[in-house]
């Protein structure tokens, strides 16, 4: 007979793989299923950022979370706490950034601005048209591309049964739970919890609910191996850079530069008119990148809702049917809101509030 799990997990990125793993640990059957190899997703993909200057503010307390939890996995993922520096490098750019880090400061994050003259003795490499900057010591970075690996090993010592290269493709309801269809096996839940990141359009389809779910298509680049030429994670008072130097002297540079493609498409590309002014950017800030070559640029899909805040919480028309996803920042926060998340399925008391998915969604600034 078919076995009748207690939940079906869609998704073996970050948010599926944590959520999994709690509800394990607290009892339940999971399985977790996933269309590719668990962690190649956003999850595996992304620039590894732990920045709390870059975070929305309502989200700051559970980027501090979040954060704690990748400073426990700590050498296991890569886990360097660095500090890192936004620049302003005009008046316009500065006003900017004190509105930003002030609220930010104000949601908890340990923020405070510092001279250029202390930037430059710390990063001297660092270009001297700086107008304003701010330092937070707890920013620090991950290595994404050790996430796969890392909650593989963590599945494969717990009770979660995991199936990769198995898609969803169809699910039926009865009042007994849901039949998950794979291309040949079907599987059997009570519950369903949907965290498929950018693919989240899809698979909420599948249940027919639509969601104003879009994906962002964010580019990411890395250099050739280079003596030190920073220690902290940069980045802009725009938001539109980050860059850090990784242990083997590889500089990886992000900030959210829009490449093209749909989660449909498979992989999306690389575009030339985003990816050269994210570097130009970089070379701003960091005249000496100018001398190195760009062994890499890639993209991954990041899905987001109008008002760029997660969907998290239980899908209003579906009973026992969740979601999880659309968290910007994602990277940060996941570990944390994932077991939220499974906290809320189980029915415990939440240290704090989840995000209902069936709120009205309206635009707001990003
Ligand atoms: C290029 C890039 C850079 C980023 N940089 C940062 C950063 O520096 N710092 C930070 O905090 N955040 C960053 N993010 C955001 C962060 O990576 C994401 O928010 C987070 O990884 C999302 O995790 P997830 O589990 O929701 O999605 P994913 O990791 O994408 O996992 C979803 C999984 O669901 C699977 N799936 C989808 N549909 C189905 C289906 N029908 N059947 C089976 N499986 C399915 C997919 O294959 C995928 O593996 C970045 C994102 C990108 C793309």
């Amino acid at each position: 007979m078919t076995k009748n799990y207690d939940i079906a997990i869609i998704g073996g990125g970050i948010m599926g793989c944590a959520t999994a793993l709690h509800l394990a640990q607290a009892g339940m059957s999971v399985i977790l299923l996933e269309k590719d190899d668990i962690g190649q997703g956003a999850s595996g993909v992304n620039a590894g950022t732990l920045s709390l200057q870059i975070k929305r503010v309502k989200l700051m307390p559970y980027a501090l979370k979040g954060h704690h939890e990748w400073q426990k996995m700590g050498d296991k993922v890569g886990f360097v706490k660095t500090g890192g520096y936004t620049l302003a490098f005009n008046e316009r750019e500065a006003k900017l950034l004190e509105e930003r880090m002030n609220l930010k400061r104000e949601a908890g994050a340990n923020i405070e601005f510092v001279s250029p003259q202390i930037l430059h003795k710390n990063e001297p490499n660092i270009t001297k048209k700086i107008v304003a900057v701010s330092y937070c010591a707890d920013d620090g970075y991950a290595n994404s591309s050790l996430t796969g690996q890392y909650y593989r090993n963590l599945l494969n010592h717990s009770s979660v049964d995991y199936f990769e290269q198995s898609q969803i493709i169809k699910i039926d309801q009865s009042d007994k739970g849901f039949n998950v269809h794979t291309a040949n096996p079907q599987y059997k839940a009570k519950r369903l919890l949907l965290a498929g990141g950018g693919w989240m359009k899809q698979a909420a389809a599948l249940l027919d609910i639509d969601l104003p779910i879009q994906a962002r298509v964010n580019t990411v680049s890395v250099t050739e191996r280079s003596p030190k030429l920073i220690s902290n994670v940069i980045g802009h008072a725009t938001g539109l850079l980050t860059m850090k130097q990784k242990a083997n002297g590889s500089i990886l540079i992000g900030g959210g530069w829009q490449g093209t493609g749909t989660p449909n498409d498979g992989r999306g590309k690389v575009h030339s008119q985003t990816v050269i002014p994210n570097i130009q950017l970089g070379q701003y800030a960091l005249p000496a990148l100018s001398a190195l070559r760009i062994i890499r640029s890639w993209t991954g899909f990041e899905a987001n809702v109008p008002d760029f805040y997660p969907l998290a919480g239980a899908l209003g028309n579906v009973p026992n049917a969740y979601i999880l996803g659309c968290v910007r920042g994602g990277f940060t926060i996941g570990p944390y809101i994932s077991k939220l998340m499974g906290d809320f399925i189980l029915g415990n008391e939440l240290e704090l509030p989840l995000f209902d998915p069936n709120r009205q969604f309206t635009q707001t600034g990003k």
